[in-house]
């Protein structure tokens, strides 16, 4: 086995299990290692530490799958973590209800690198490095003997793959390809997915939970579903009593995804709702000219951060948006708003938002705080693991 050699000193996120090496934590790297391969990491002083996968290309030189020494990274081991990452949803499989969620979280699930979503009958997954790029066809074995499923759709068309050296990649890993979109089913209402060609791995499984949460306030309520992809919220919302909702999307394939979802569950795409294509940005700015009022309004742009760089320009983006949906309600008007920037922290996030209703001059409640779903959990030892905060506001005054 190649091994890594830490600088003096630099061995304690390792012992805390952080699975993450970072090149300016390295020493040496034996040359016969090829990226890739599977390194023994030791301390300054010659102590096994643990053992990860290699890639001098990327900035995170290892991650790390096993603090065990005797433990090697064979077929057995990648079985293991996958079997216990589908354990983990144990609860969820059991549902009914729900038949769409994520299996496997990466990092937060011992398995560097890798994601897979469930989707009905259907896997979708996403290897990220080169470390799982080199085990993917043994990976996509192992999840046909655990989960048997119709087929298991690759969508590594992501771009921090560059940042591995890899080229995105989007096909079947097993099986033929569905016919077109996937049904799912969420919490009692049915979705189309499109696998191959949707946005992530198809849908915003991280939201699962809080569409609900959202939902339940939405009796009666005309209803903003801004950022709507494929108007997740917005079915939820019209199940619970919404009196009509705006999808505000600038992806008109997404919007008409969206009509097709309402149609799925027995709305009236006309009467009932209604699609905007556009810049959440700009249609906002023209509604609060023109007076136009939301009972709730939803707010769940895209990732705005991407490096430490861009978190100020995010947080104003940010605060934007909040301040003119602050604009477009009632007194009494409730803004569930919502942050995927794993870099703009919950504190910040709520800091953002406070932000925008002193701008705004209004009085605002934080009636319940939201994070990832229970399939996307946080690792203790990977605090990164933790992006997407929302805050569910009463906008009063
Ligand atoms: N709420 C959705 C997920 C939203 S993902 C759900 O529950 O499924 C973010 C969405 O914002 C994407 O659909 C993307 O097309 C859209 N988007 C990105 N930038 C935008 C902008 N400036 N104006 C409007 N939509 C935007």
């Amino acid at each position: 086995m190649s091994t890594i050699t830490l600088k003096a000193g630099r061995e304690k996120s390792v012992r805390n299990r952080h699975p993450w090496l970072f090149s300016g934590a390295i020493q040496q790297i034996d040359a016969a290692a090829r990226d890739g391969d599977t390194v023994d990491a030791y301390s300054n002083t010659g102590q096994w530490l643990a053992r990860g996968y290699l890639n001098r290309r990327s900035q995170i030189q290892v991650r790390l799958l096993s603090w065990q020494e005797s433990e090697t990274i064979d077929e057995a081991f990648w079985r293991r973590r996958l079997q216990r990452a589908i354990a983990g949803r144990a609860a969820l499989a059991a549902d009914p209800s729900t038949n769409a969620f994520r299996l496997v979280h990466a990092e937060s699930d011992g398995l560097p690198g890798l994601v897979v979503d469930r989707y009905g009958d259907w896997l979708v997954m996403q290897c990220l490095t080169l470390g799982i790029e080199r085990v993917k066809p043994l990976l996509a074995r192992l999840l046909v003997e655990l989960c048997q499923p119709a087929g298991i759709v690759e969508r590594s068309d992501v771009d921090v793959r560059g940042k591995e050296g890899l080229r995105p990649v989007v096909g079947m890993a097993h099986g033929a390809a569905p016919a077109g979109p996937v049904e799912i089913m969420e919490h009692g209402q049915r979705f189309l997915v499109d696998l191959l060609g949707g946005q992530k791995t198809g849908f915003y499984l991280d939201q699962r939970q809080n569409r609900q949460r959202v939902a339940s306030y939405c009796q009666g309520a005309r209803v903003l579903n801004a950022f709507s992809y494929s108007g997740g919220f917005a079915v939820h919302a019209l199940a619970a009593g919404a009196q009509r909702v705006t999808n505000l999307d600038s992806s008109l394939e997404a919007l008409e995804l969206g009509e097709r979802n309402l149609a799925l569950n027995g709305f009236d795409p006309d009467a009932q709702a209604e699609g905007v294509v556009g810049d959440v940005f700009q249609v906002l700015r023209g509604w609060r000219a023109a007076e136009e009022r939301f009972d709730v309004i939803i707010l769940d742009p895209p990732k705005f951060a991407h490096s430490q760089q861009q978190v100020d320009r995010a947080a104003r983006a940010y605060k934007d948006i909040n301040l003119l949906a602050m604009q477009l309600l009632p007194p009494g008007g409730l803004l569930a708003t919502f942050s995927c920037s794993g870099l703009v922290s919950a504190d910040l996030f709520q800091k953002i938002v406070f932000g925008a209703s002193v701008d705004a001059g209004r009085e605002v409640q934080v009636i319940e705080r939201l994070s990832q779903g229970t399939d996307h959990p946080v690792l203790l030892s990977f605090p990164e693991g933790e992006y997407l905060k929302g805050l569910i506001c009463r906008v009063t005054g």
